[in-house]
């Protein structure tokens, strides 16, 4: 049985007071939660006051982004040690908006999700197609080609550490969520390239759906079997939505 697992994508939000604030909040509003992995994703500089605030919580840590080199000359990097001495535990890699803003490849996005799973950390991938490839009925091929690449050269008993996030552009923070069939074919498709790549990793790597999932929608998602949980942008900047939303699962 797989856990669900909903993580929060802050984005470039909550100063790292700010952050504080909501996770001492939030960790009261789910001390009672013991089924369901929760994980927030603060900026860099949000990272070591959200630590501290949730020393004694289960709710995990992660990072946005990292770099894929282990220290050097690289202004305005992170390297994945820097993460783990603060025992963060999850990182995104290839966000769409790290994909379109910042020009990652889906190379790059490979040499992070290995370097992260060299160093402990595990990566939430994610993948997901533009309102154009889906209206050209490309979806598929699109979040297979995005699957291989990221999954790469990454030993067999590594694949369950990773998590992918599937969201689909057109859903990212527009309201306009895609419905629970469409994400769970696009998922059931998803497992089956993890079946090609590792036969019998399908079984175990979690899959998340994301985009504009909200406490009254996550009920939809999550019932489907295929479904592992959520990786959440705007319900997630506030406490109450985001506790909202684990305690729906
Ligand atoms: P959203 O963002 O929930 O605001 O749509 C999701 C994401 O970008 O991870």
């Amino acid at each position: 049985m797989r856990r669900p697992f909903i993580a929060g994508n802050w984005k470039m939000n909550k100063t790292p007071s700010e952050a504080r604030e909501l996770v001492g909040e939030l960790k009261d509003m789910v001390s009672d939660v013991d089924d369901v992995d929760m994980a927030v994703c603060p900026t860099f500089v949000a990272v070591p006051a959200v630590v501290d605030e949730l020393e004694d919580s289960d709710i995990m840590v992660g990072a946005q982004n990292m770099y894929w080199k282990d220290s050097g000359s690289f202004t305005g990097e992170v390297s994945p040690q820097m993460l783990t001495d603060l025992d963060l535990e999850h990182v995104i890699i290839g966000h769409s908006e790290r994909r379109e803003y910042f020009h990652e490849t889906d190379r790059e996005v490979n040499m992070k999700v290995r370097k992260a799973l060299e160093k402990g950390l595990k990566p939430i991938v994610c993948v997901g197609e533009s309102l154009e490839e889906r209206e050209e009925g490309r979806t598929e091929e699109k979040v297979a080609f995005q699957v291989w690449s990221a999954l790469s050269g990454v030993a067999d008993e590594d694949i369950p550490e990773v998590t992918i996030a599937y969201e689909p552009l057109w859903a990212i923070g527009t309201g306009e969520s895609a419905s629970p069939e469409e994400a769970a074919s696009t998922i059931d498709s998803i497992r089956d390239i993890v079946e090609d790549i590792s036969p019998g990793a399908e079984e175990k790597i979690r899959i998340q759906y994301g985009g504009s999932v909200k406490p009254h929608n996550i009920e939809d998602f999550i019932s489907r079997t295929t479904i592992d949980g959520a990786l959440v942008g705007g319900a997630s900047l506030t406490a109450e939505s985001f506790a909202g939303v684990i305690k729906k699962c």
